[in-house]
């Protein structure tokens, strides 16, 4: 397998393009499937890895400094030891839709904890030039109509998407209470007391009657555990702290003057790279971007919003877009594409290529996956081809995988960026960069001298709970969340766990698992949330706690659908299949609800608004 040898005119046959007379790229009718699937077998043996996850280094210790703020002065501050109503650990959108249903459910006492300087969580940490979301701000920005934003792009950049957690938090009035810059360290049930007692690395103690938690699918930074990163001796930094004060330059886009005369480097080119290369490319002295794996890159296609069309959505447009992007994005039909995006694009080709065969049987919606898939991935090398003026280098960019075996990537200026005489694709083949030292980046035996090394390399996804959320939560009679959740989470609705009495997790796994607009699952668990501690403090309770039957109901139930999110061992490995490693954590976390996203918001929405909170005791 790892020796299929494709020549060039074969190649272009098996992504389902042929090049004509001028030597320009056609779609063809013909696909060589067969092929096709060997190529990808072989892309996908040279990637894989016997140390999976471990191939990266946690940010302690020497590599510590990696996660510093850049962004705000911490400032000293007496420990806190009060006690609230409700704790939320994570000022990102978790926390801020969260807290505004409580706010509206009348619940006042809510202290969001947040290790930022502010709040916005993803939005806040990364500010690194180009930075935008994916996913349409239509739907992505959470509580539009409530906040009165008009998202002025189609796509919107990070800077406004910050501004709109900033707009939550001082709307629904959250600054008050909120504690920055603040990491908590432990949380802890006390029976006696029939509190949670939250501890920070600010020596803070404070007590809390409910505490919920939402810190983020992607929040841990991880660095390439590459043999001497420690010792590059010129600048670096993750993707998630970009370093303004070195490059110049700001979030919204001013040219990073101090780049001019730069030799940098940047290592990694998923979804955050295609986003931030266009701008390196314009400054940067010169430019060298080492690729393992090359991602897709659909067209991006943004628009600025008409103010006059955004006046005329009525009450409740929001909500509509949501359903619409979320019907469509899971293979339903509705009357229009309100989003019209490249999420619903993909989902609809999958439909539609099962309604042309006819098939809509498991078996006929795989087939039917693969078909679109392979029409879409020869549209998507195709473009590389277009764009690309080098042919070795638009060789090297094409992504030889199933679009959804990574993260899809959308960009309209990424690919164009290697035109430039000042930008260097440095192709590993698959097999990552060798070696750095102190004055670069080693390929093979060709040394790369570097003055900046800027790590495009992620965040943390498979690993353990505590260690991607940076404490543990001890519940009753001192066992662990951690050790509850070794093999995986457990959970009911992805939220309560027993054992675990008042505390919450907000996150869209093991529910909805809507992966491509992962507000939507929060705003449905912060009401959900609310509903329930209305309940309890309406009702003078101390504790709500799910049973053990109802989490293993659920549990069943999830895995008896076996609709999970991801982890295709045969996709070139990352982290949507746990680096190509299968493993019960890994698959249990991404479980989500059997009959898919829309019908796990029905069914949670009549579970609140029954108020009988089935499968959870109020004592
Ligand atoms: P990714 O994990 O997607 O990418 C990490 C990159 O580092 C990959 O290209 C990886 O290669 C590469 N890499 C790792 N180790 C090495 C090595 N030793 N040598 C060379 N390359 C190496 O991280 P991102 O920050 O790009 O994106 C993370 C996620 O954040 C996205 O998938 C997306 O969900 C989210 N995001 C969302 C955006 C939005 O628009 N909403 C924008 C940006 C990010 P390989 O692929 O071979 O593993």
């Amino acid at each position: 397998m790892c020796c299929v040898n494709i020549s060039h005119k074969r190649r272009a046959l098996v992504a389902g393009v042929d090049q004509d007379s001028k030597g320009n790229f056609q779609m063809t009718d013909t696909l060589d499937t067969e092929a096709l699937r060997a190529k990808y077998e072989a892309e996908r043996v040279k990637r894989l890895r016997g140390d999976g996850n471990e191939q990266y280094v946690e940010p302690v210790g020497q590599f510590a400094h990696y996660l510093d703020d850049p962004y705000v002065e911490v400032v000293e501050r007496e420990p806190v030891t009060d006690e609230v109503t409700v704790a939320f650990v994570g000022g990102g959108f978790a926390g801020l839709v969260t807290g505004a249903r409580l706010k509206e459910a009348g619940i006042e006492d809510v202290r969001i904890i947040e290790k930022g300087g502010d709040f916005g969580g993803t939005w806040y940490w990364n500010r690194y030039p180009g930075a935008q979301c994916d996913t349409a701000a239509f739907i992505y920005m959470p509580l539009l109509e409530e906040t009165g934003h008009m998202p002025s792009r189609k796509y919107t950049q990070a800077p406004e998407i910050l501004e709109h957690c900033q707009r939550i938090g001082k709307h629904f009035d959250l600054y008050n209470n909120a504690l920055f810059s603040t990491e908590v360290t432990e949380i802890q049930w006390e029976e006696s007391s029939k509190r949670w007692i939250i501890r920070t690395n600010r020596g803070d103690e404070m007590r809390a009657k409910f505490v919920a938690q939402g810190t983020g699918p992607l929040h841990r930074a991880k660095l390439p555990g590459i043999p001497g990163i420690q010792s590059f001796g010129g600048h670096s930094f993750h993707t998630s702290r970009w370093d303004y004060d070195y490059t110049g330059g700001s979030p919204s886009g001013e040219p990073m003057a101090n780049l001019a005369n730069k030799r940098v480097g940047i290592i990694g080119t998923g979804a955050t790279a295609v986003q931030c290369v266009p701008h390196l490319a314009a400054t940067a002295g010169e430019l060298f971007v080492f690729q393992r794996t090359p991602s897709s890159i659909d067209v991006r296609n943004n628009q600025d919003t008409d103010p006059e069309w955004f006046a005329t959505l009525g009450p409740g447009w929001q909500q509509e877009w949501l359903w619409n992007f979320t019907t469509l994005q899971t293979g339903g039909f509705t009357d229009e594409d309100l989003v019209m995006d490249g999420w619903t694009d993909i989902s609809q080709r999958i439909r539609d290529k099962a309604l042309e065969n006819g098939d809509f049987s498991e078996e006929g919606l795989v087939q039917a996956y693969h078909d679109s898939d392979d029409e879409k991935m020869a549209e998507i090398r195709a473009r590389v081809d277009q764009l690309i003026k080098d042919p070795a280098t638009a060789e090297a960019l094409k992504p030889w995988y199933r679009q959804l075996c990574k993260r899809p990537c959308f960009h309209d200026e990424y690919l164009d960026a290697f035109n430039r005489g000042s930008v260097n694709l440095i192709d590993t083949d698959g097999k990552g960069v060798e070696r750095i030292d102190e004055t670069g980046v080693w390929v093979g035996d060709q040394h790369y001298e570097l003055d900046c090394l800027i790590y495009a390399s992620g965040f943390e996804v498979g690993t353990s709970y505590e260690r991607r959320s940076g404490f543990d939560s001890i519940g009753r009679d001192g066992v662990r969340l951690s050790e509850v959740w070794a093999d995986g989470m457990v959970t009911k609705h992805g939220t309560h766990v027993h054992g675990f009495p008042n505390l919450f997790i907000v996150g869209p796994n093991q529910g909805a698992n809507l992966i491509s607009n992962v507000p939507h699952n929060l705003t449905e668990r912060g009401a959900t949330i609310a509903a329930i501690l209305r309940h309890s403090i309406d009702g003078g309770f101390d504790e709500v706690e799910v049973s053990a039957e109802s989490q293993d109901e659920w549990m069943s139930l999830l895995e008896a659908g076996g609709r999970s999110f991801g982890n295709d061992p045969s996709c070139t490995p990352g982290y949507y299949n746990n680096e190509g490693k299968t493993e019960t954590r890994g698959t249990r976390n991404f479980l989500g609800y059997p009959d898919g996203p829309i019908a796990y918001f029905d069914y949670i929405k009549q579970w609140r608004e029954s108020g009988k909170f089935e499968g959870l005791q109020f004592r």
